[in-house]
């Protein structure tokens, strides 16, 4: 079956025809196509048609589809059953492994989403200081949890309102544009006694990315500090991406808690949080804060996990990097000889190209991107077999696995691009 006579008959099954919104390609006026084989860097839809995949299941695979090592664990271990709900070896394995390469986590726990990670360590950090509030900033997204769909990015920003979320729950949420520090400053002025955390994503990769400006992140520790909140580091898309250890290594700060995801399942469904064994220990069956999961550390999933933690630990980070930047640069000049108004933001394996005639450094810059000059773009170079992220403001991913041919391939399409 074609992926139109597909998407037809999912949207009877599923809403919009899709498991998570965005999928159904609506910001770049177009539908899915569904996918039936990735290898590599490469994608091959129901029709054969192949792709240079730039999403990277939205940023797990940064190893490539099928990484040999990490298909071989998974099916070993699959091998031996495929849950237990009880501990198993690589939980420890795995868990050894990330406090190595993040040594801010002292301690965590395995959970099955990036969602559940975050849910969990604002309810950890309310438990442990007793404070119901949290400050999040708006365009980023840290999972469908109640309490963070306020300005949340992703296609959580354009559901106008989010029905669904009490307003008893909302208005702990105190909202800040992302890189305002004097925001941020003046909801501790006013109610510092009361704020359990500031979560943040040290990057952002949900409104496209964006980079925290200088002073940032280290200005948010401080406060953290000074009023005796906790900061968290959502990770789920920065972890073993923009450096081995995270933003928090590629820029020098010290959360107290991060969640992490995406990159750690190794394509399979994982989460995790972590930090300070001191505030960790607050959670149940040691402290008295709950959090459970049936999967939780899921025996294939950990080795998946496990074997790509070890497999980066042999990648070359800065030479992904500067070939992602030579491949990216060239990229806007092609995009600007057509006159078109471009802005990159890129750090390190990871890129937004914002149509637009600003600088993009929060959800307000970014909201004014051109969607429709997006749009024509993505289609096009879909048809050239590229595979993008389908909404301006996502980031895209390049991985170990793209070649120069990939790269080459990518730039040609674009130079055919029509607008
Ligand atoms: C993807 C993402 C999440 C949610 O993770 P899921 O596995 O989709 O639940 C949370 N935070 C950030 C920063 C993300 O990018």
């Amino acid at each position: 079956m074609d992926s139109k006579t597909l998407f037809a008959k999912a949207q009877t099954l599923m809403p919009g025809g899709v498991n998570s919104p965005l999928r159904a390609c609506r910001y770049v006026n177009s539908e899915p196509v569904f996918i039936q084989n990735a290898k590599g860097s490469h994608l091959w839809d129901v029709e054969g048609r192949e792709y240079v995949d730039y999403v990277l299941s939205w940023g797990p695979m940064i190893l490539g589809h099928q990484d040999p090592a990490v298909s071989e664990a998974a099916h070993a271990a699959i091998d031996h059953g495929s849950s237990y709900g009880a501990p198993c070896y690589d939980e420890i394995a795995l868990a050894e492994e990330i406090s190595k390469l993040i040594p801010s986590i002292e301690m965590m726990r395995m959970v099955s989403s990036g969602t559940e990670a975050t849910m969990s360590a604002l309810r950890l950090a309310r438990g442990y200081t007793g404070r119901n509030k949290l400050i999040k900033f708006i365009g980023n997204y840290h999972g469908h949890g109640d309490a963070f769909l306020a300005a949340a990015g992703s296609a959580a920003a354009v559901v106008p309102g989010t029905p669904g979320v009490p307003e008893e729950i909302i208005k702990h949420t105190l909202l800040a544009q992302y890189n305002d520090l004097d925001a941020v400053r003046a909801h501790f002025e006013a109610s510092g006694d009361e704020i359990a955390c500031v979560i943040v994503e040290p990057v952002a990769g949900n409104m496209g990315l964006v980079e925290p400006k200088e002073g940032f992140l280290q200005g948010l520790r401080d406060l953290c500090t000074q009023y005796g909140a906790l900061l968290i580091f959502d990770e789920v898309i920065t972890g073993f991406r923009v450096a081995p250890g995270g933003a928090q290594q590629r820029f020098g700060i010290t959360p107290d808690l991060t969640t992490l995801g995406k990159i750690i399942g190794g394509g399979f469904p994982v989460g995790c949080y972590g930090g300070k064994r001191e505030i960790m220990e607050h959670m149940a069956p040691v402290g008295g804060v709950f959090q459970a999961g049936t999967l939780s550390g899921n025996p294939v999933a950990m080795a998946a996990g496990l074997a790509t933690l070890k497999r980066l630990q042999e990648c070359d980070y800065a030479a992904l990097e500067a070939r992602t930047k030579k491949f990216t640069d060239e990229l806007v000049s092609i995009m600007k000889e057509k006159g078109q108004s471009v802005f990159l933001v890129r750090v390190a394996s990871a890129f937004t190209m914002y149509f637009s005639k600003i600088p993009v450094t929060n959800m307000i810059e970014s909201g004014q991107c051109d969607g429709d000059a997006y749009a024509t773009y993505w289609q096009q170079m879909l048809k050239q077999g590229i595979y993008l992220a389908p909404a301006g403001f996502e980031c895209s991913f390049t991985s170990f696995a793209h070649t120069d041919e990939d790269f080459e391939k990518t730039l040609e399409a674009a130079r055919n691009v029509k607008f």
